[in-house]
């Protein structure tokens, strides 16, 4: 059976869409820890990040990089930079978080996650979206 992730990028199931190219798809944390927390993907289903081929691992951290640049665009003075995490203990198809931080304590896990309604992720998607380039 596919990955949550795997039908969100054949639109089985919608998601927030950041950005996507043929190899690679960027879209909104349902669950953030922070606005704009992002999830970047490989559109290849491997459960484990370090299972991935050299070629597609190189080639998802270039990808959250470009992502990574637009959501520091899109959240001028409201974070630092933007934090990273690779943990994968929910959702078994490979993934970078991408959560902007000013403190330490911003890309904890452990905290309760924030709620914001549809319009508003749609609205950060499209935000981040003006940002990106790939
Ligand atoms: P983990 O596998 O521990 O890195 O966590 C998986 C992450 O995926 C969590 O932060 C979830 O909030 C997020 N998530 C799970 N399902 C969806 C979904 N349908 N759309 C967006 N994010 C999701």
């Amino acid at each position: 059976m596919s990955s949550i992730f795997t039908k969100i990028a054949n639109r089985e199931i919608p998601a927030y869409i950041v950005a996507e190219d043929e190899n690679y798809l960027a879209f909104l944390d349902i669950n953030p820890l922070a606005k704009a927390h992002t999830l970047v993907i490989p559109k290849k289903e491997v459960s484990y990040i370090f299972d991935l081929d050299d070629e597609s691992l190189a080639g998802l951290w270039i990808f959250a990089k470009k992502i990574a640049k637009a959501i520091d665009k899109y959240m001028q003075g409201e974070a630092i930079r933007t934090g990273v995490a690779v943990v994968g203990l929910e959702v078994p198809h490979a993934h970078i978080h991408l959560v902007p931080i000013k403190n330490i304590t911003d890309i904890d896990f452990a905290k309760p996650k924030l709620k914001f309604s549809s319009e508003e992720l749609q609205s950060i998607a499209e935000g981040i979206k003006k940002f990106v380039e790939l």
